[in-house]
């Protein structure tokens, strides 16, 4: 039985960062440091310590507190090997199937191209007892996932693949506070899809709380998120692409968004 705890650390204007600290070996990773500031307030406030950093992908929002935590607290720097050109100062390159240490976890390594190239995830199964957490950087958001800028439609659906394919215990650790603004566009898709209405419910009660609303447990994405339902017959027939491919209909979808 493993006793991890996750931190959440709001940052700039709607990025989460996310610490995972490990009570039993004193170990603590953070998790895409955008802002080192916000950071150290919170561990300062805690009375912790970090042990390494780890980076999804290369945007500024997720890497510029890099240096100076490294500097700050002599840290390791684990980030995808085909970012390596874009993130200064990597100690440990990751890729796909890599199976590596986190704050004293057992920890997966995925790649999710298409927000960026090198994307990747870090699924770690049994850091809360029976289930799991997986960080995803900008790849995938409650009822939304991230933009395709480097990669293709293709690969951003296929990345989406490889996550669903987790057990549904997992919880979901995105970079952003998006849900908000993705429940609105999920809301015109006239999908009548009762778990996404119930989300959508779900995530407006959070936020008029002024709460966040991840993590999320990743059973209820499967059911809820669209995007991760481009193989989906009811969505499909919503969006008038009956029998179309699950690539197409998640090109359709993210399109959709880009312009909503
Ligand atoms: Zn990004």
């Amino acid at each position: 039985m493993s006793d991890a705890e996750w931190i959440r650390i709001p940052a700039l204007s709607d990025n989460y960062i996310w610490m995972l600290h490990n009570p039993s070996s004193k170990e603590l990773a953070i998790v895409d440091p955008g802002d080192a500031s916000a950071v150290i307030e919170t561990l300062d406030a805690r009375g912790l310590t970090p042990t390494v950093i780890v980076n999804t992908h290369h945007h500024f929002d997720h890497t510029d507190g890099n240096a100076e935590l490294m500097e700050k607290y002599t840290l390791p720097l684990i980030a995808p090997a085909a970012e390596t050109a874009r993130i200064a100062g990597i100690t440990t390159t990751v890729d796909d199937g890599d199976r590596i240490t986190i704050a004293g976890y057992d920890a997966e390594v995925i790649t999710t191209p298409g927000h960026t190239t090198g994307h990747v995830a870090f699924y770690l199964p049994d850091c809360f007892g029976a289930s799991g957490v997986v960080f995803v950087g900008d790849n995938l958001f409650s009822l939304g996932c991230g933009r395709v800028f480097e990669g293709t439609m293709d690969d951003m659906w296929s990345s989406l693949e490889k996550l669903r394919a987790l057990p549904d215990d997992t919880l979901v650790c995105g970079g952003h506070e998006y849900s908000a603004a993705n429940a609105l566009y999920v809301e015109s898709l006239d999908w009548a899809r009762p778990e996404a209405a119930a989300r959508i419910a779900e995530i407006r009660a959070l936020r008029a709380a002024d709460k966040p609303t991840l993590p999320v447990r990743l059973g209820d994405e499967k059911r809820a998120n669209p995007f991760l339902n481009g193989d989906a017959e009811d969505l499909a027939a919503a969006l008038g692409m009956a029998g179309q491919s699950a690539t197409a209909v998640f090109t359709a979808l993210r399109e959709g968004k880009d312009r909503f």
